[in-house]
């Protein structure tokens, strides 16, 4: 089963960090890659690249321009469409059934206002409680149900950088070249 998180709506002005937040999230905790819509934004493709340079993958980074029929050319190819909102079905009542499909997985989150149609096509919509917040909250409290905490131990491959675990202080050790 592969995994991706779809970022819609990225606005280069007020968006940049918090987008780069959402791909660092997606990295870290157990997703395969992110597509990010909106204004192309070659900052934020740079600096998420350069992460996967120092500290590992495999993690894809992407951009599309034309988010629509990318989520339909997903839904067609038989990947299942969960798009977080505040206003879905509380994640405790349906990530079970989540999990239980072995279908690849295209977790969408937004910025702005996400269109009508999104809530139509996705196959979930799911709230990580029924208040607002953000975008890096609900995907990573999403990630982390949805993985059991098992991607909190995730190995990653080809890294230059890796942090030994410390009780105080830092370590971060060097790959050999
Ligand atoms: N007002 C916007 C709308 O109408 O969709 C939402 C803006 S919110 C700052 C940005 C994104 O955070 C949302 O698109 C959604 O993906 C995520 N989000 C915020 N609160 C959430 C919640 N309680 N549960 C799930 N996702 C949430």
């Amino acid at each position: 089963m592969r995994l991706y998180v779809l970022r819609l709506g990225h606005r280069p002005a007020r968006d940049r960090r918090i987008t780069t937040h959402v791909g660092l999230i997606a990295r870290a905790l157990g997703a395969d890659g992110i597509i990010i819509s909106g204004d192309r934004d070659d900052n934020v493709i740079k600096s998420l690249e350069k992460v996967v340079e120092l500290w590992g993958g495999p993690f894809e980074i992407q951009y599309v321009e034309d988010w629509y029929s990318l989520i339909k050319r997903f839904k067609e190819n038989g990947w299942e469409l969960i798009h977080l909102t505040v206003y879905g079905l509380p994640i405790q009542d349906v990530i079970d059934s989540i999990r239980s499909s072995s279908k690849d997985k295209l977790i969408i989150v937004g910025a702005s206002k996400v269109p009508r149609v999104v809530y139509e096509l996705s196959d979930w919509n799911v709230a990580v409680s029924s208040q607002p917040h953000s975008e890096c909250g609900s995907l990573a409290v999403f990630l982390d149900r949805f993985f059991q905490g098992k991607e909190l131990s995730k190995e990653f491959k080809g890294w230059k950088l890796k942090v030994i675990p410390q009780t105080r202080g830092k370590k971060v050790v060097r790959a050999e070249s």
